[in-house]
Protein backbone atom coordinates (compact mmCIF):
# COMPACT_ATOMS: atom_id res chain seq x y z
CA UNK A 1 0.00 0.00 0.00
CA UNK A 2 1.44 3.62 -0.73
CA UNK A 3 1.39 5.97 2.10
CA UNK A 4 0.67 9.44 0.80
CA UNK A 5 3.11 12.05 2.26
CA UNK A 6 0.14 14.01 4.37
CA UNK A 7 -0.42 10.68 5.94
CA UNK A 8 3.19 9.93 6.72
CA UNK A 9 3.88 13.51 7.65
CA UNK A 10 0.33 12.58 10.18
CA UNK A 11 1.32 9.17 10.96
CA UNK A 12 5.03 10.36 12.33
CA UNK A 13 3.68 13.83 14.21
CA UNK A 14 0.79 11.53 16.06
CA UNK A 15 3.71 8.90 17.11
CA UNK A 16 6.04 11.56 18.26
CA UNK A 17 3.12 13.25 20.19
CA UNK A 18 2.20 10.19 21.63
CA UNK A 19 5.35 9.33 23.07
CA UNK A 20 5.63 13.07 24.43
CA UNK A 21 1.96 12.77 26.42
CA UNK A 22 2.61 9.26 27.47
CA UNK A 23 6.06 10.59 28.77
CA UNK A 24 4.14 13.80 30.23
CA UNK A 25 1.67 10.98 31.43
CA UNK A 26 4.18 8.48 33.09
CA UNK A 27 5.86 11.19 34.58
CA UNK A 28 3.30 12.74 36.28
CA UNK A 29 2.28 10.14 37.29
CA UNK A 30 5.88 9.17 38.76
CA UNK A 31 5.09 12.49 40.58
CA UNK A 32 2.09 11.94 42.04
CA UNK A 33 3.16 8.77 43.48
CA UNK A 34 5.68 10.20 44.97
CA UNK A 35 3.13 12.90 46.66
CA UNK A 36 0.88 10.43 47.49
CA UNK A 37 3.52 7.52 49.18
CA UNK A 38 5.15 10.76 50.77
CA UNK A 39 1.44 11.97 52.39
CA UNK A 40 1.14 8.33 53.66
CA UNK A 41 4.42 8.76 55.24
CA UNK A 42 3.41 11.37 56.83
CA UNK A 43 -0.24 9.81 57.99
CA UNK A 44 1.69 6.48 59.12
CA UNK A 45 4.47 8.41 61.45
CA UNK A 46 1.95 10.21 62.86
CA UNK A 47 -0.24 7.35 64.02
CA UNK A 48 3.51 5.69 65.09
CA UNK A 49 3.91 8.77 67.10
CA UNK A 50 0.32 8.63 68.59
CA UNK A 51 0.38 4.69 69.42
CA UNK A 52 4.18 5.33 70.92
CA UNK A 53 3.13 8.59 73.23
CA UNK A 54 0.27 6.43 73.81
CA UNK A 55 2.51 3.17 75.16
CA UNK A 56 5.50 4.48 76.21
CA UNK A 57 5.71 4.93 80.28
CA UNK A 58 8.58 5.11 83.20
CA UNK A 59 8.75 1.37 82.88
CA UNK A 60 8.74 1.50 79.19
CA UNK A 61 6.26 1.02 77.01
CA UNK A 62 3.04 -0.80 77.65
CA UNK A 63 1.86 -2.79 74.40
CA UNK A 64 -0.93 -4.24 76.33
CA UNK A 65 -2.49 -0.42 76.01
CA UNK A 66 -2.29 -0.15 72.47
CA UNK A 67 -5.68 -2.20 71.80
CA UNK A 68 -7.93 0.58 73.45
CA UNK A 69 -6.10 2.85 70.84
CA UNK A 70 -6.95 0.98 67.97
CA UNK A 71 -10.40 2.72 67.43
CA UNK A 72 -8.88 6.15 66.50
CA UNK A 73 -7.03 4.69 63.76
CA UNK A 74 -8.23 3.21 60.26
CA UNK A 75 -9.52 0.14 60.24
CA UNK A 76 -7.12 -1.25 57.88
CA UNK A 77 -4.32 0.08 59.72
CA UNK A 78 -1.55 -2.78 60.58
CA UNK A 79 0.36 -1.57 63.31
CA UNK A 80 3.14 -3.37 64.99
CA UNK A 81 5.48 -3.27 68.00
CA UNK A 82 9.15 -4.55 68.09
CA UNK A 83 11.74 -5.02 70.20
CA UNK A 84 14.99 -3.42 68.99
CA UNK A 85 16.08 -7.18 68.69
CA UNK A 86 13.21 -7.63 66.46
CA UNK A 87 10.93 -9.61 68.39
CA UNK A 88 7.38 -9.15 67.58
CA UNK A 89 5.94 -7.52 70.61
CA UNK A 90 2.77 -6.58 69.37
CA UNK A 91 0.79 -6.72 65.99
CA UNK A 92 -2.80 -5.70 65.85
CA UNK A 93 -3.51 -8.69 63.11
CA UNK A 94 -2.27 -11.54 64.98
CA UNK A 95 -3.56 -12.09 69.08
CA UNK A 96 -0.55 -14.21 69.50
CA UNK A 97 2.60 -12.19 68.39
CA UNK A 98 4.90 -14.55 69.56
CA UNK A 99 4.56 -17.13 66.93
CA UNK A 100 5.57 -14.19 64.11
CA UNK A 101 9.19 -14.43 62.89
CA UNK A 102 11.68 -12.13 64.34
CA UNK A 103 11.27 -8.59 62.28
CA UNK A 104 14.94 -7.61 62.82
CA UNK A 105 15.86 -7.84 58.61
CA UNK A 106 12.47 -6.18 57.56
CA UNK A 107 14.04 -3.09 55.33
CA UNK A 108 12.14 -0.78 57.07
CA UNK A 109 12.87 -1.77 60.56
CA UNK A 110 16.90 -2.08 59.41
CA UNK A 111 16.25 1.66 58.35
CA UNK A 112 14.47 2.94 61.15
CA UNK A 113 17.13 1.30 63.52
CA UNK A 114 20.42 2.88 61.57
CA UNK A 115 18.59 6.03 60.90
CA UNK A 116 15.28 6.86 63.00
CA UNK A 117 13.05 5.95 60.44
CA UNK A 118 12.27 4.00 57.47
CA UNK A 119 9.72 2.85 54.95
CA UNK A 120 9.56 0.06 52.40
CA UNK A 121 6.39 -1.24 49.86
CA UNK A 122 5.87 -4.60 49.49
CA UNK A 123 3.13 -7.18 49.43
CA UNK A 124 1.82 -8.53 52.69
CA UNK A 125 2.03 -12.47 52.74
CA UNK A 126 -0.81 -12.09 54.63
CA UNK A 127 -3.13 -11.18 52.07
CA UNK A 128 -1.36 -10.21 49.21
CA UNK A 129 -2.08 -6.67 48.96
CA UNK A 130 0.54 -4.41 48.49
CA UNK A 131 1.51 -2.42 51.72
CA UNK A 132 3.16 0.73 52.92
CA UNK A 133 5.17 0.13 55.66
CA UNK A 134 6.28 2.68 58.05
CA UNK A 135 9.25 2.46 60.88
CA UNK A 136 10.23 4.56 63.60
CA UNK A 137 12.64 3.84 66.46
CA UNK A 138 12.08 5.44 69.53
CA UNK A 139 15.00 4.30 71.63
CA UNK A 140 13.29 1.01 72.86
CA UNK A 141 10.47 0.16 70.86
CA UNK A 142 10.19 0.55 66.59
CA UNK A 143 6.75 0.93 66.31
CA UNK A 144 5.74 -0.34 62.76
CA UNK A 145 2.36 1.25 61.01
CA UNK A 146 1.09 0.00 57.81
CA UNK A 147 -1.43 1.23 55.34
CA UNK A 148 -2.68 -0.70 51.97
CA UNK A 149 -0.22 0.97 48.80
CA UNK A 150 -3.35 1.60 46.52
CA UNK A 151 -2.39 4.76 44.60
CA UNK A 152 -3.69 3.11 41.12
CA UNK A 153 -3.81 5.16 37.69
CA UNK A 154 -7.35 5.19 38.09
CA UNK A 155 -7.00 7.80 40.90
CA UNK A 156 -4.98 10.42 38.26
CA UNK A 157 -8.54 10.28 36.24
CA UNK A 158 -10.16 12.24 38.77
CA UNK A 159 -12.14 14.84 37.77
CA UNK A 160 -9.91 17.44 39.58
CA UNK A 161 -6.71 15.98 37.46
CA UNK A 162 -7.21 18.72 35.00
CA UNK A 163 -3.55 19.05 33.92
CA UNK A 164 -4.02 15.32 32.48
CA UNK A 165 -6.96 16.70 30.72
CA UNK A 166 -4.98 19.70 29.46
CA UNK A 167 -2.71 17.45 28.28
CA UNK A 168 -5.43 15.30 26.07
CA UNK A 169 -7.06 18.38 24.88
CA UNK A 170 -2.93 19.61 23.57
CA UNK A 171 -2.64 16.08 22.02
CA UNK A 172 -6.16 16.66 19.96
CA UNK A 173 -5.37 20.43 19.15
CA UNK A 174 -1.60 19.05 18.07
CA UNK A 175 -2.98 16.33 15.67
CA UNK A 176 -5.72 18.41 14.00
CA UNK A 177 -2.56 21.29 13.81
CA UNK A 178 -0.72 18.47 11.84
CA UNK A 179 -3.02 16.91 9.97
CA UNK A 180 -3.61 20.46 8.39
CA UNK A 181 -0.04 21.52 8.22
CA UNK A 182 0.62 18.12 6.74
CA UNK A 183 -2.66 18.96 4.05
CA UNK A 184 -1.13 22.12 3.05
CA UNK A 185 2.69 20.49 2.41
CA UNK A 186 1.00 17.11 0.85
CA UNK A 187 -1.15 19.56 -1.54
CA UNK A 188 2.07 20.72 -3.09
CA UNK A 189 3.23 17.31 -3.37
CA UNK A 190 0.31 16.13 -4.94
CA UNK A 191 0.08 18.24 -7.74
CA UNK A 192 3.68 17.78 -8.10
CA UNK A 193 2.99 14.09 -8.19
CA UNK A 194 0.57 14.22 -10.31
CA UNK A 195 2.64 16.80 -12.21
CA UNK A 196 5.80 14.33 -12.83
CA UNK A 197 3.17 11.67 -13.46
CA UNK A 198 1.84 13.65 -16.17
CA UNK A 199 4.89 14.25 -17.97
CA UNK A 200 6.55 10.04 -17.00
CA UNK A 201 2.70 9.25 -19.44
CA UNK A 202 4.38 11.97 -21.75
CA UNK A 203 0.89 13.60 -22.25
CA UNK A 204 0.73 16.16 -24.85
CA UNK A 205 -1.57 18.53 -23.68
CA UNK A 206 -0.82 19.09 -20.43
CA UNK A 207 -1.77 21.38 -17.91
CA UNK A 208 0.65 22.89 -15.70
CA UNK A 209 -0.44 22.78 -12.32
CA UNK A 210 -1.17 26.30 -10.00
CA UNK A 211 1.86 25.34 -7.19
CA UNK A 212 1.13 27.21 -3.92
CA UNK A 213 3.36 30.36 -3.09
CA UNK A 214 6.21 28.00 -0.75
CA UNK A 215 9.46 26.48 -1.71
CA UNK A 216 7.59 23.09 -3.21
CA UNK A 217 5.45 25.19 -5.52
CA UNK A 218 9.23 27.16 -6.66
CA UNK A 219 10.09 23.73 -7.26
CA UNK A 220 7.24 23.10 -9.00
CA UNK A 221 7.36 26.42 -11.06
CA UNK A 222 11.10 25.43 -12.23
CA UNK A 223 10.53 22.12 -13.24
CA UNK A 224 7.46 23.03 -14.98
CA UNK A 225 8.76 25.94 -16.77
CA UNK A 226 12.21 23.38 -17.87
CA UNK A 227 9.57 21.01 -19.07
CA UNK A 228 7.97 23.43 -21.13
CA UNK A 229 10.76 24.36 -22.72
CA UNK A 230 12.58 20.93 -23.33
CA UNK A 231 8.34 20.34 -25.03
CA UNK A 232 8.97 23.55 -27.24
CA UNK A 233 12.28 22.26 -28.54
CA UNK A 234 11.17 18.69 -28.96
CA UNK A 235 8.54 19.98 -31.03
CA UNK A 236 10.70 21.97 -33.01
CA UNK A 237 12.99 19.40 -33.36
CA UNK A 238 10.61 16.75 -34.51
CA UNK A 239 8.70 19.34 -37.25
CA UNK A 240 12.72 19.80 -38.32
CA UNK A 241 12.79 15.83 -38.46
CA UNK A 242 9.86 16.07 -40.53
CA UNK A 243 10.89 18.34 -42.96
CA UNK A 244 14.17 16.39 -43.33
CA UNK A 245 12.29 13.07 -43.37
CA UNK A 246 10.39 14.56 -46.30
CA UNK A 247 13.08 15.46 -48.00
CA UNK A 248 14.60 12.17 -47.82
CA UNK A 249 11.49 10.68 -49.21
CA UNK A 250 11.16 12.88 -52.69
CA UNK A 251 15.46 12.91 -53.16
CA UNK A 252 16.83 11.75 -56.34
CA UNK A 253 18.87 9.52 -54.36
CA UNK A 254 18.38 5.72 -52.27
CA UNK A 255 18.75 7.07 -49.08
CA UNK A 256 19.32 4.69 -46.06
CA UNK A 257 19.91 5.54 -42.51
CA UNK A 258 21.51 2.99 -40.34
CA UNK A 259 21.76 2.65 -36.13
CA UNK A 260 25.10 2.06 -34.53
CA UNK A 261 23.68 -1.37 -34.02
CA UNK A 262 23.76 -1.32 -38.14
CA UNK A 263 20.00 -1.91 -37.98
CA UNK A 264 17.61 0.08 -40.23
CA UNK A 265 16.40 3.18 -38.58
CA UNK A 266 14.75 4.94 -42.06
CA UNK A 267 14.93 4.34 -45.66
CA UNK A 268 12.98 6.30 -48.81
CA UNK A 269 11.04 4.47 -51.84
CA UNK A 270 14.12 5.34 -54.63
CA UNK A 271 16.54 3.21 -51.76
CA UNK A 272 13.97 0.28 -51.82
CA UNK A 273 13.78 0.41 -55.44
CA UNK A 274 17.78 0.19 -56.02
CA UNK A 275 17.98 -2.67 -53.33
CA UNK A 276 15.60 -4.70 -55.58
CA UNK A 277 17.71 -4.05 -58.67
CA UNK A 278 20.10 -5.10 -57.02
CA UNK A 279 19.30 -7.63 -54.63
CA UNK A 280 16.29 -10.23 -55.24
CA UNK A 281 14.47 -10.59 -52.43
CA UNK A 282 16.44 -8.27 -49.79
CA UNK A 283 16.13 -8.94 -46.10
CA UNK A 284 14.99 -5.57 -44.52
CA UNK A 285 16.24 -6.64 -40.97
CA UNK A 286 19.69 -7.55 -42.75
CA UNK A 287 20.22 -5.67 -45.55
CA UNK A 288 23.87 -5.53 -45.40
CA UNK A 289 24.17 -9.40 -45.43
CA UNK A 290 24.06 -9.43 -48.97
CA UNK A 291 27.05 -9.51 -50.95
CA UNK A 292 26.66 -6.30 -52.95
CA UNK A 293 27.17 -4.95 -49.63
CA UNK A 294 30.36 -6.80 -48.57
CA UNK A 295 32.71 -3.83 -48.68
CA UNK A 296 30.19 -1.73 -46.75
CA UNK A 297 30.59 -4.53 -43.75
CA UNK A 298 34.10 -4.43 -43.58
CA UNK A 299 34.13 -0.70 -43.56
CA UNK A 300 31.89 -0.09 -41.08
CA UNK A 301 33.82 -3.12 -39.24
CA UNK A 302 36.84 -1.66 -39.61
CA UNK A 303 38.30 0.92 -37.53
CA UNK A 304 39.91 3.47 -40.10
CA UNK A 305 38.96 6.34 -38.51
CA UNK A 306 37.69 7.35 -42.19
CA UNK A 307 33.99 8.36 -42.69
CA UNK A 308 33.44 8.13 -45.90
CA UNK A 309 33.56 4.97 -48.59
CA UNK A 310 32.47 4.77 -51.87
CA UNK A 311 32.19 2.34 -54.59
CA UNK A 312 30.09 1.06 -57.98
CA UNK A 313 27.94 -1.81 -57.63
CA UNK A 314 27.14 -3.67 -61.19
CA UNK A 315 24.23 -5.36 -61.77
CA UNK A 316 22.75 -6.69 -65.01
CA UNK A 317 23.60 -3.78 -67.26
CA UNK A 318 23.05 -1.37 -64.23
CA UNK A 319 25.76 0.40 -62.47
CA UNK A 320 24.83 1.94 -58.72
CA UNK A 321 27.24 4.14 -57.46
CA UNK A 322 26.80 3.18 -53.32
CA UNK A 323 28.02 6.17 -51.05
CA UNK A 324 28.22 5.59 -46.82
CA UNK A 325 28.78 8.23 -44.55
CA UNK A 326 29.63 7.16 -41.18
CA UNK A 327 28.24 9.87 -37.91
CA UNK A 328 29.50 10.55 -34.86
CA UNK A 329 27.57 7.97 -32.95
CA UNK A 330 28.57 5.15 -35.25
CA UNK A 331 25.21 5.19 -37.03
CA UNK A 332 25.63 5.92 -41.17
CA UNK A 333 24.08 6.46 -44.12
CA UNK A 334 23.96 4.54 -47.34
CA UNK A 335 23.21 6.54 -50.44
CA UNK A 336 22.41 4.54 -53.56
CA UNK A 337 22.40 6.80 -57.20
CA UNK A 338 21.68 4.79 -60.42
CA UNK A 339 24.44 5.95 -62.56
CA UNK A 340 23.87 3.86 -65.46
CA UNK A 341 22.43 6.55 -67.33
CA UNK A 342 24.85 8.59 -66.39
CA UNK A 343 27.58 6.65 -67.83
CA UNK A 344 25.24 6.48 -70.75
CA UNK A 345 25.04 9.62 -71.60
CA UNK A 346 29.08 10.25 -70.67
CA UNK A 347 29.58 6.86 -73.17
CA UNK A 348 27.66 9.02 -75.60
CA UNK A 349 28.77 11.84 -75.28
CA UNK A 350 32.65 10.21 -76.06
CA UNK A 351 30.89 8.98 -79.03
CA UNK A 352 29.23 12.16 -80.23
CA UNK A 353 32.47 14.54 -79.88
CA UNK A 354 34.59 10.84 -81.77
CA UNK A 355 31.85 11.38 -84.56
CA UNK A 356 32.09 14.89 -84.74
CA UNK A 357 35.71 15.25 -85.35
CA UNK A 358 35.30 12.43 -87.72
CA UNK A 359 32.47 14.03 -89.70
CA UNK A 360 34.35 17.39 -89.67
CA UNK A 361 37.23 16.05 -90.56
CA UNK A 362 36.41 14.54 -94.17
CA UNK A 363 34.67 17.84 -95.80
CA UNK A 364 37.43 20.20 -93.62
CA UNK A 365 40.77 17.98 -95.53
CA UNK A 366 38.76 18.20 -99.07
CA UNK A 367 37.70 21.63 -98.62
CA UNK A 368 41.64 22.08 -97.82
CA UNK A 369 43.16 20.06 -100.25
CA UNK A 370 40.97 21.55 -103.32
CA UNK A 371 42.10 24.70 -101.94
CA UNK A 372 46.11 23.70 -101.37
CA UNK A 373 45.69 22.54 -105.30
CA UNK A 374 44.76 25.97 -106.33
CA UNK A 375 47.49 27.46 -104.14
CA UNK A 376 50.21 25.08 -105.38
CA UNK A 377 49.20 23.89 -108.88
CA UNK A 378 49.91 25.54 -112.56
CA UNK A 379 46.13 25.36 -113.01
CA UNK A 380 44.11 26.81 -115.80
CA UNK A 381 41.30 29.32 -114.85
CA UNK A 382 38.56 26.53 -115.85
CA UNK A 383 40.29 24.17 -113.53
CA UNK A 384 40.74 26.74 -110.80
CA UNK A 385 37.15 27.22 -110.79
CA UNK A 386 35.93 23.76 -110.71
CA UNK A 387 38.24 22.66 -107.61
CA UNK A 388 36.67 26.26 -105.96
CA UNK A 389 33.33 24.80 -106.85
CA UNK A 390 33.82 21.46 -105.49
CA UNK A 391 35.35 23.13 -102.15
CA UNK A 392 32.19 24.59 -102.12
CA UNK A 393 30.24 22.36 -102.36
CA UNK A 394 32.01 21.01 -98.94
CA UNK A 395 31.27 24.08 -97.17
CA UNK A 396 27.53 23.60 -97.86
CA UNK A 397 27.84 19.73 -96.40
CA UNK A 398 29.57 21.48 -93.49
CA UNK A 399 26.96 24.03 -92.76
CA UNK A 400 23.96 21.46 -93.46
CA UNK A 401 26.27 18.92 -90.47
CA UNK A 402 26.26 22.10 -88.29
CA UNK A 403 22.73 22.72 -89.04
CA UNK A 404 21.63 19.32 -88.02
CA UNK A 405 23.52 18.60 -85.19
CA UNK A 406 21.71 22.08 -83.63
CA UNK A 407 18.87 21.11 -84.37
CA UNK A 408 19.15 17.83 -82.84
CA UNK A 409 20.72 19.19 -79.82
CA UNK A 410 17.86 21.73 -79.50
CA UNK A 411 15.16 18.82 -80.02
CA UNK A 412 17.09 16.78 -77.02
CA UNK A 413 17.94 19.70 -74.85
CA UNK A 414 15.07 21.69 -74.88
CA UNK A 415 11.90 19.78 -75.98
CA UNK A 416 9.68 22.06 -73.91
CA UNK A 417 10.57 25.24 -76.22
CA UNK A 418 8.27 23.95 -78.49
CA UNK A 419 4.96 25.22 -79.00
CA UNK A 420 2.25 22.67 -80.28
CA UNK A 421 -0.92 23.25 -82.77
CA UNK A 422 -3.15 21.69 -84.82
CA UNK A 423 -1.36 21.54 -88.00
CA UNK A 424 -3.20 20.29 -91.37
CA UNK A 425 -0.09 17.49 -92.55
CA UNK A 426 -2.08 17.27 -96.40
CA UNK A 427 -0.54 21.04 -96.84
CA UNK A 428 2.81 20.88 -95.06
CA UNK A 429 3.38 17.41 -96.87
CA UNK A 430 2.51 19.80 -100.31
CA UNK A 431 4.94 22.57 -99.38
CA UNK A 432 7.81 19.83 -98.59
CA UNK A 433 6.95 18.55 -102.31
CA UNK A 434 6.76 22.20 -103.42
CA UNK A 435 9.96 22.81 -102.00
CA UNK A 436 11.77 19.80 -103.58
CA UNK A 437 10.19 20.21 -107.07
CA UNK A 438 13.63 20.31 -108.67
CA UNK A 439 15.33 17.29 -106.89
CA UNK A 440 12.25 15.20 -107.53
CA UNK A 441 12.10 16.03 -111.08
CA UNK A 442 16.25 15.52 -111.44
CA UNK A 443 15.63 12.27 -110.28
CA UNK A 444 12.28 11.72 -112.58
CA UNK A 445 10.65 10.56 -109.45
CA UNK A 446 6.63 11.23 -108.83
CA UNK A 447 5.45 12.37 -104.93
CA UNK A 448 1.80 11.29 -104.51
CA UNK A 449 0.23 12.96 -101.29
CA UNK A 450 -2.53 10.85 -100.94
CA UNK A 451 -3.08 12.17 -97.76
CA UNK A 452 -7.16 13.12 -96.93
CA UNK A 453 -7.65 16.76 -96.65
CA UNK A 454 -7.02 17.54 -94.34
CA UNK A 455 -5.46 15.87 -92.33
CA UNK A 456 -4.68 16.98 -89.09
CA UNK A 457 -2.63 16.62 -86.20
CA UNK A 458 -1.20 18.25 -83.03
CA UNK A 459 2.21 19.40 -83.51
CA UNK A 460 5.08 21.42 -83.83
CA UNK A 461 4.90 23.00 -87.62
CA UNK A 462 8.95 23.32 -87.74
CA UNK A 463 9.43 19.78 -86.38
CA UNK A 464 6.86 18.15 -89.00
CA UNK A 465 8.27 20.14 -91.59
CA UNK A 466 11.82 18.67 -90.59
CA UNK A 467 10.52 15.19 -90.24
CA UNK A 468 8.66 15.18 -93.88
CA UNK A 469 11.40 16.94 -95.43
CA UNK A 470 14.55 14.87 -94.34
CA UNK A 471 12.21 11.75 -95.37
CA UNK A 472 11.89 13.35 -98.67
CA UNK A 473 15.22 14.00 -99.03
CA UNK A 474 16.31 10.31 -97.75
CA UNK A 475 13.94 8.43 -100.60
CA UNK A 476 15.23 11.90 -103.55
CA UNK A 477 19.01 10.65 -102.20
CA UNK A 478 18.61 7.08 -101.72
CA UNK A 479 15.51 5.07 -103.60
CA UNK A 480 17.01 6.35 -107.34
CA UNK A 481 15.73 7.77 -110.70
CA UNK A 482 11.87 6.79 -111.34
CA UNK A 483 10.71 5.95 -108.08
CA UNK A 484 8.08 7.00 -106.20
CA UNK A 485 6.89 8.75 -102.97
CA UNK A 486 3.86 7.41 -101.75
CA UNK A 487 1.94 9.00 -98.32
CA UNK A 488 -0.63 7.27 -96.99
CA UNK A 489 -3.24 7.36 -94.37
CA UNK A 490 -2.89 3.94 -92.61
CA UNK A 491 -5.55 4.82 -89.78
CA UNK A 492 -6.21 6.14 -86.45
CA UNK A 493 -6.03 3.49 -83.33
CA UNK A 494 -7.34 6.23 -80.01
CA UNK A 495 -5.43 9.23 -80.17
CA UNK A 496 -2.55 8.55 -82.61
CA UNK A 497 -2.68 8.67 -86.28
CA UNK A 498 -0.83 6.09 -88.03
CA UNK A 499 0.73 7.41 -91.74
CA UNK A 500 2.89 5.54 -93.94
CA UNK A 501 6.17 7.26 -95.89
CA UNK A 502 7.12 5.09 -97.99
CA UNK A 503 9.24 5.37 -101.47
CA UNK A 504 9.66 2.14 -104.33
CA UNK A 505 12.98 1.94 -104.38
CA UNK A 506 15.63 -0.43 -102.94
CA UNK A 507 14.85 -0.46 -99.36
CA UNK A 508 18.07 -1.76 -97.17
CA UNK A 509 18.60 -4.86 -97.33
CA UNK A 510 20.29 -6.10 -94.63
CA UNK A 511 18.06 -6.15 -91.63
CA UNK A 512 20.89 -5.31 -89.56
CA UNK A 513 21.13 -2.11 -90.57
CA UNK A 514 17.42 -1.34 -90.72
CA UNK A 515 17.09 -1.02 -87.00
CA UNK A 516 20.33 0.86 -86.57
CA UNK A 517 19.00 3.95 -89.28
CA UNK A 518 17.82 6.09 -86.89
CA UNK A 519 21.02 5.89 -84.84
CA UNK A 520 23.30 9.43 -85.13
CA UNK A 521 25.58 9.13 -87.97
CA UNK A 522 25.00 6.41 -88.92
CA UNK A 523 25.04 5.24 -92.35
CA UNK A 524 24.07 1.91 -94.43
CA UNK A 525 26.64 3.10 -96.92
CA UNK A 526 29.80 5.17 -95.80
CA UNK A 527 30.70 5.87 -99.27
CA UNK A 528 28.10 6.42 -100.85
CA UNK A 529 25.74 8.39 -98.69
CA UNK A 530 28.84 10.67 -97.91
CA UNK A 531 28.73 10.91 -101.97
CA UNK A 532 25.23 11.96 -101.36
CA UNK A 533 26.04 15.08 -99.24
CA UNK A 534 24.25 13.15 -96.05
CA UNK A 535 24.93 14.30 -92.38
CA UNK A 536 23.94 10.63 -90.83
CA UNK A 537 21.72 12.88 -88.63
CA UNK A 538 19.04 12.96 -90.88
CA UNK A 539 16.77 10.08 -88.96
CA UNK A 540 18.02 10.80 -85.87
CA UNK A 541 16.36 14.30 -86.45
CA UNK A 542 13.20 12.37 -87.64
CA UNK A 543 12.80 10.09 -84.59
CA UNK A 544 13.60 12.59 -81.73
CA UNK A 545 11.14 14.97 -83.64
CA UNK A 546 8.53 12.59 -83.81
CA UNK A 547 9.36 11.13 -79.97
CA UNK A 548 8.66 14.64 -78.30
CA UNK A 549 5.08 14.63 -80.04
CA UNK A 550 4.51 11.32 -77.82
CA UNK A 551 4.71 9.87 -81.10
CA UNK A 552 6.71 6.70 -82.75
CA UNK A 553 8.38 5.79 -86.23
CA UNK A 554 9.73 2.42 -87.27
CA UNK A 555 11.23 1.35 -91.12
CA UNK A 556 10.31 -1.60 -92.54
CA UNK A 557 11.01 -2.76 -96.12
CA UNK A 558 8.01 -3.11 -98.72
CA UNK A 559 7.46 -6.68 -100.19
CA UNK A 560 7.32 -4.55 -103.49
CA UNK A 561 10.28 -3.35 -102.69
CA UNK A 562 11.35 0.41 -101.38
CA UNK A 563 11.69 1.36 -97.45
CA UNK A 564 8.41 2.09 -95.57
CA UNK A 565 8.20 4.56 -92.94
CA UNK A 566 5.44 4.35 -90.52
CA UNK A 567 5.02 7.24 -88.51
CA UNK A 568 2.43 7.70 -85.42
CA UNK A 569 1.51 11.75 -84.04
CA UNK A 570 -1.28 12.38 -81.99
CA UNK A 571 -4.23 13.98 -83.51
CA UNK A 572 -5.41 16.62 -80.49
P1 LIG B 1 21.98 10.72 -94.04
O1 LIG B 1 22.08 12.11 -93.58
O2 LIG B 1 23.29 10.11 -94.31
O3 LIG B 1 20.97 10.49 -95.11
P2 LIG B 1 20.05 9.53 -92.36
O4 LIG B 1 20.07 9.40 -90.89
O5 LIG B 1 19.05 10.42 -92.93
O6 LIG B 1 21.50 9.92 -92.77
O7 LIG B 1 19.90 8.09 -92.96
C1 LIG B 1 20.65 7.03 -92.45
C2 LIG B 1 20.90 6.00 -93.54
O8 LIG B 1 19.71 5.31 -93.81
C3 LIG B 1 21.35 6.56 -94.80
O9 LIG B 1 22.75 6.63 -94.81
C4 LIG B 1 20.83 5.60 -95.83
O10 LIG B 1 21.82 4.63 -96.10
C5 LIG B 1 19.67 4.95 -95.18
N1 LIG B 1 18.39 5.45 -95.76
C6 LIG B 1 17.65 6.49 -95.36
N2 LIG B 1 16.53 6.65 -96.08
C7 LIG B 1 16.56 5.67 -97.02
C8 LIG B 1 15.69 5.29 -98.07
N3 LIG B 1 14.55 5.96 -98.37
N4 LIG B 1 16.05 4.21 -98.83
C9 LIG B 1 17.19 3.57 -98.56
N5 LIG B 1 18.03 3.87 -97.58
C10 LIG B 1 17.74 4.90 -96.83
Amino acid sequence: MKITYKQKLTLSFVLIFTVFTVGIILFEQYRARGYKTEALEEKLEAYSDLAYSYISGVQGPDVSKIDSLLALFPSNLRLTCVSPDGSVRYDNLFADPGQLENHAQRPEVVAARSVGRGYDIRTSASNSNPYLYFAKYYGDMVVRAALPYDIEVQHLLEPDNVFLYFIVVMFVAGILLIRYVGGHFGGSIRRLRDFSEAIARNEDEMTIPQFPQDELGEIGRRISKGYKRLKESESRLSVEREKLLQHVQISAEGICFFKSDRSVAFYNGLFLRYLNAIVSNPDMNDILSADAFAQVREFILSDSGENYYEYTIKKSKREFLLRLNRFEDNSFEVVLNDVSEQEKTRRLKREMTGNIAHELRTPVTSIRGFLETILEMPLSEQQQRKFIEKAYNQTLVLSELIRDMGLLTKIEENPDNYDFHPVDLHLLLDKVEEELKPDLAHNQMSFHNRLPEPTIVRGNEGLLHSVFRNLTDNAVKYAGQNTEINITRIGQEGNMLEISFADTGKGIADEAHLSRIFERFYRVDEGRTRDAGGSGLGLSIVRNAVLIHGGMIRARNRAEGGLEFILRLPVM
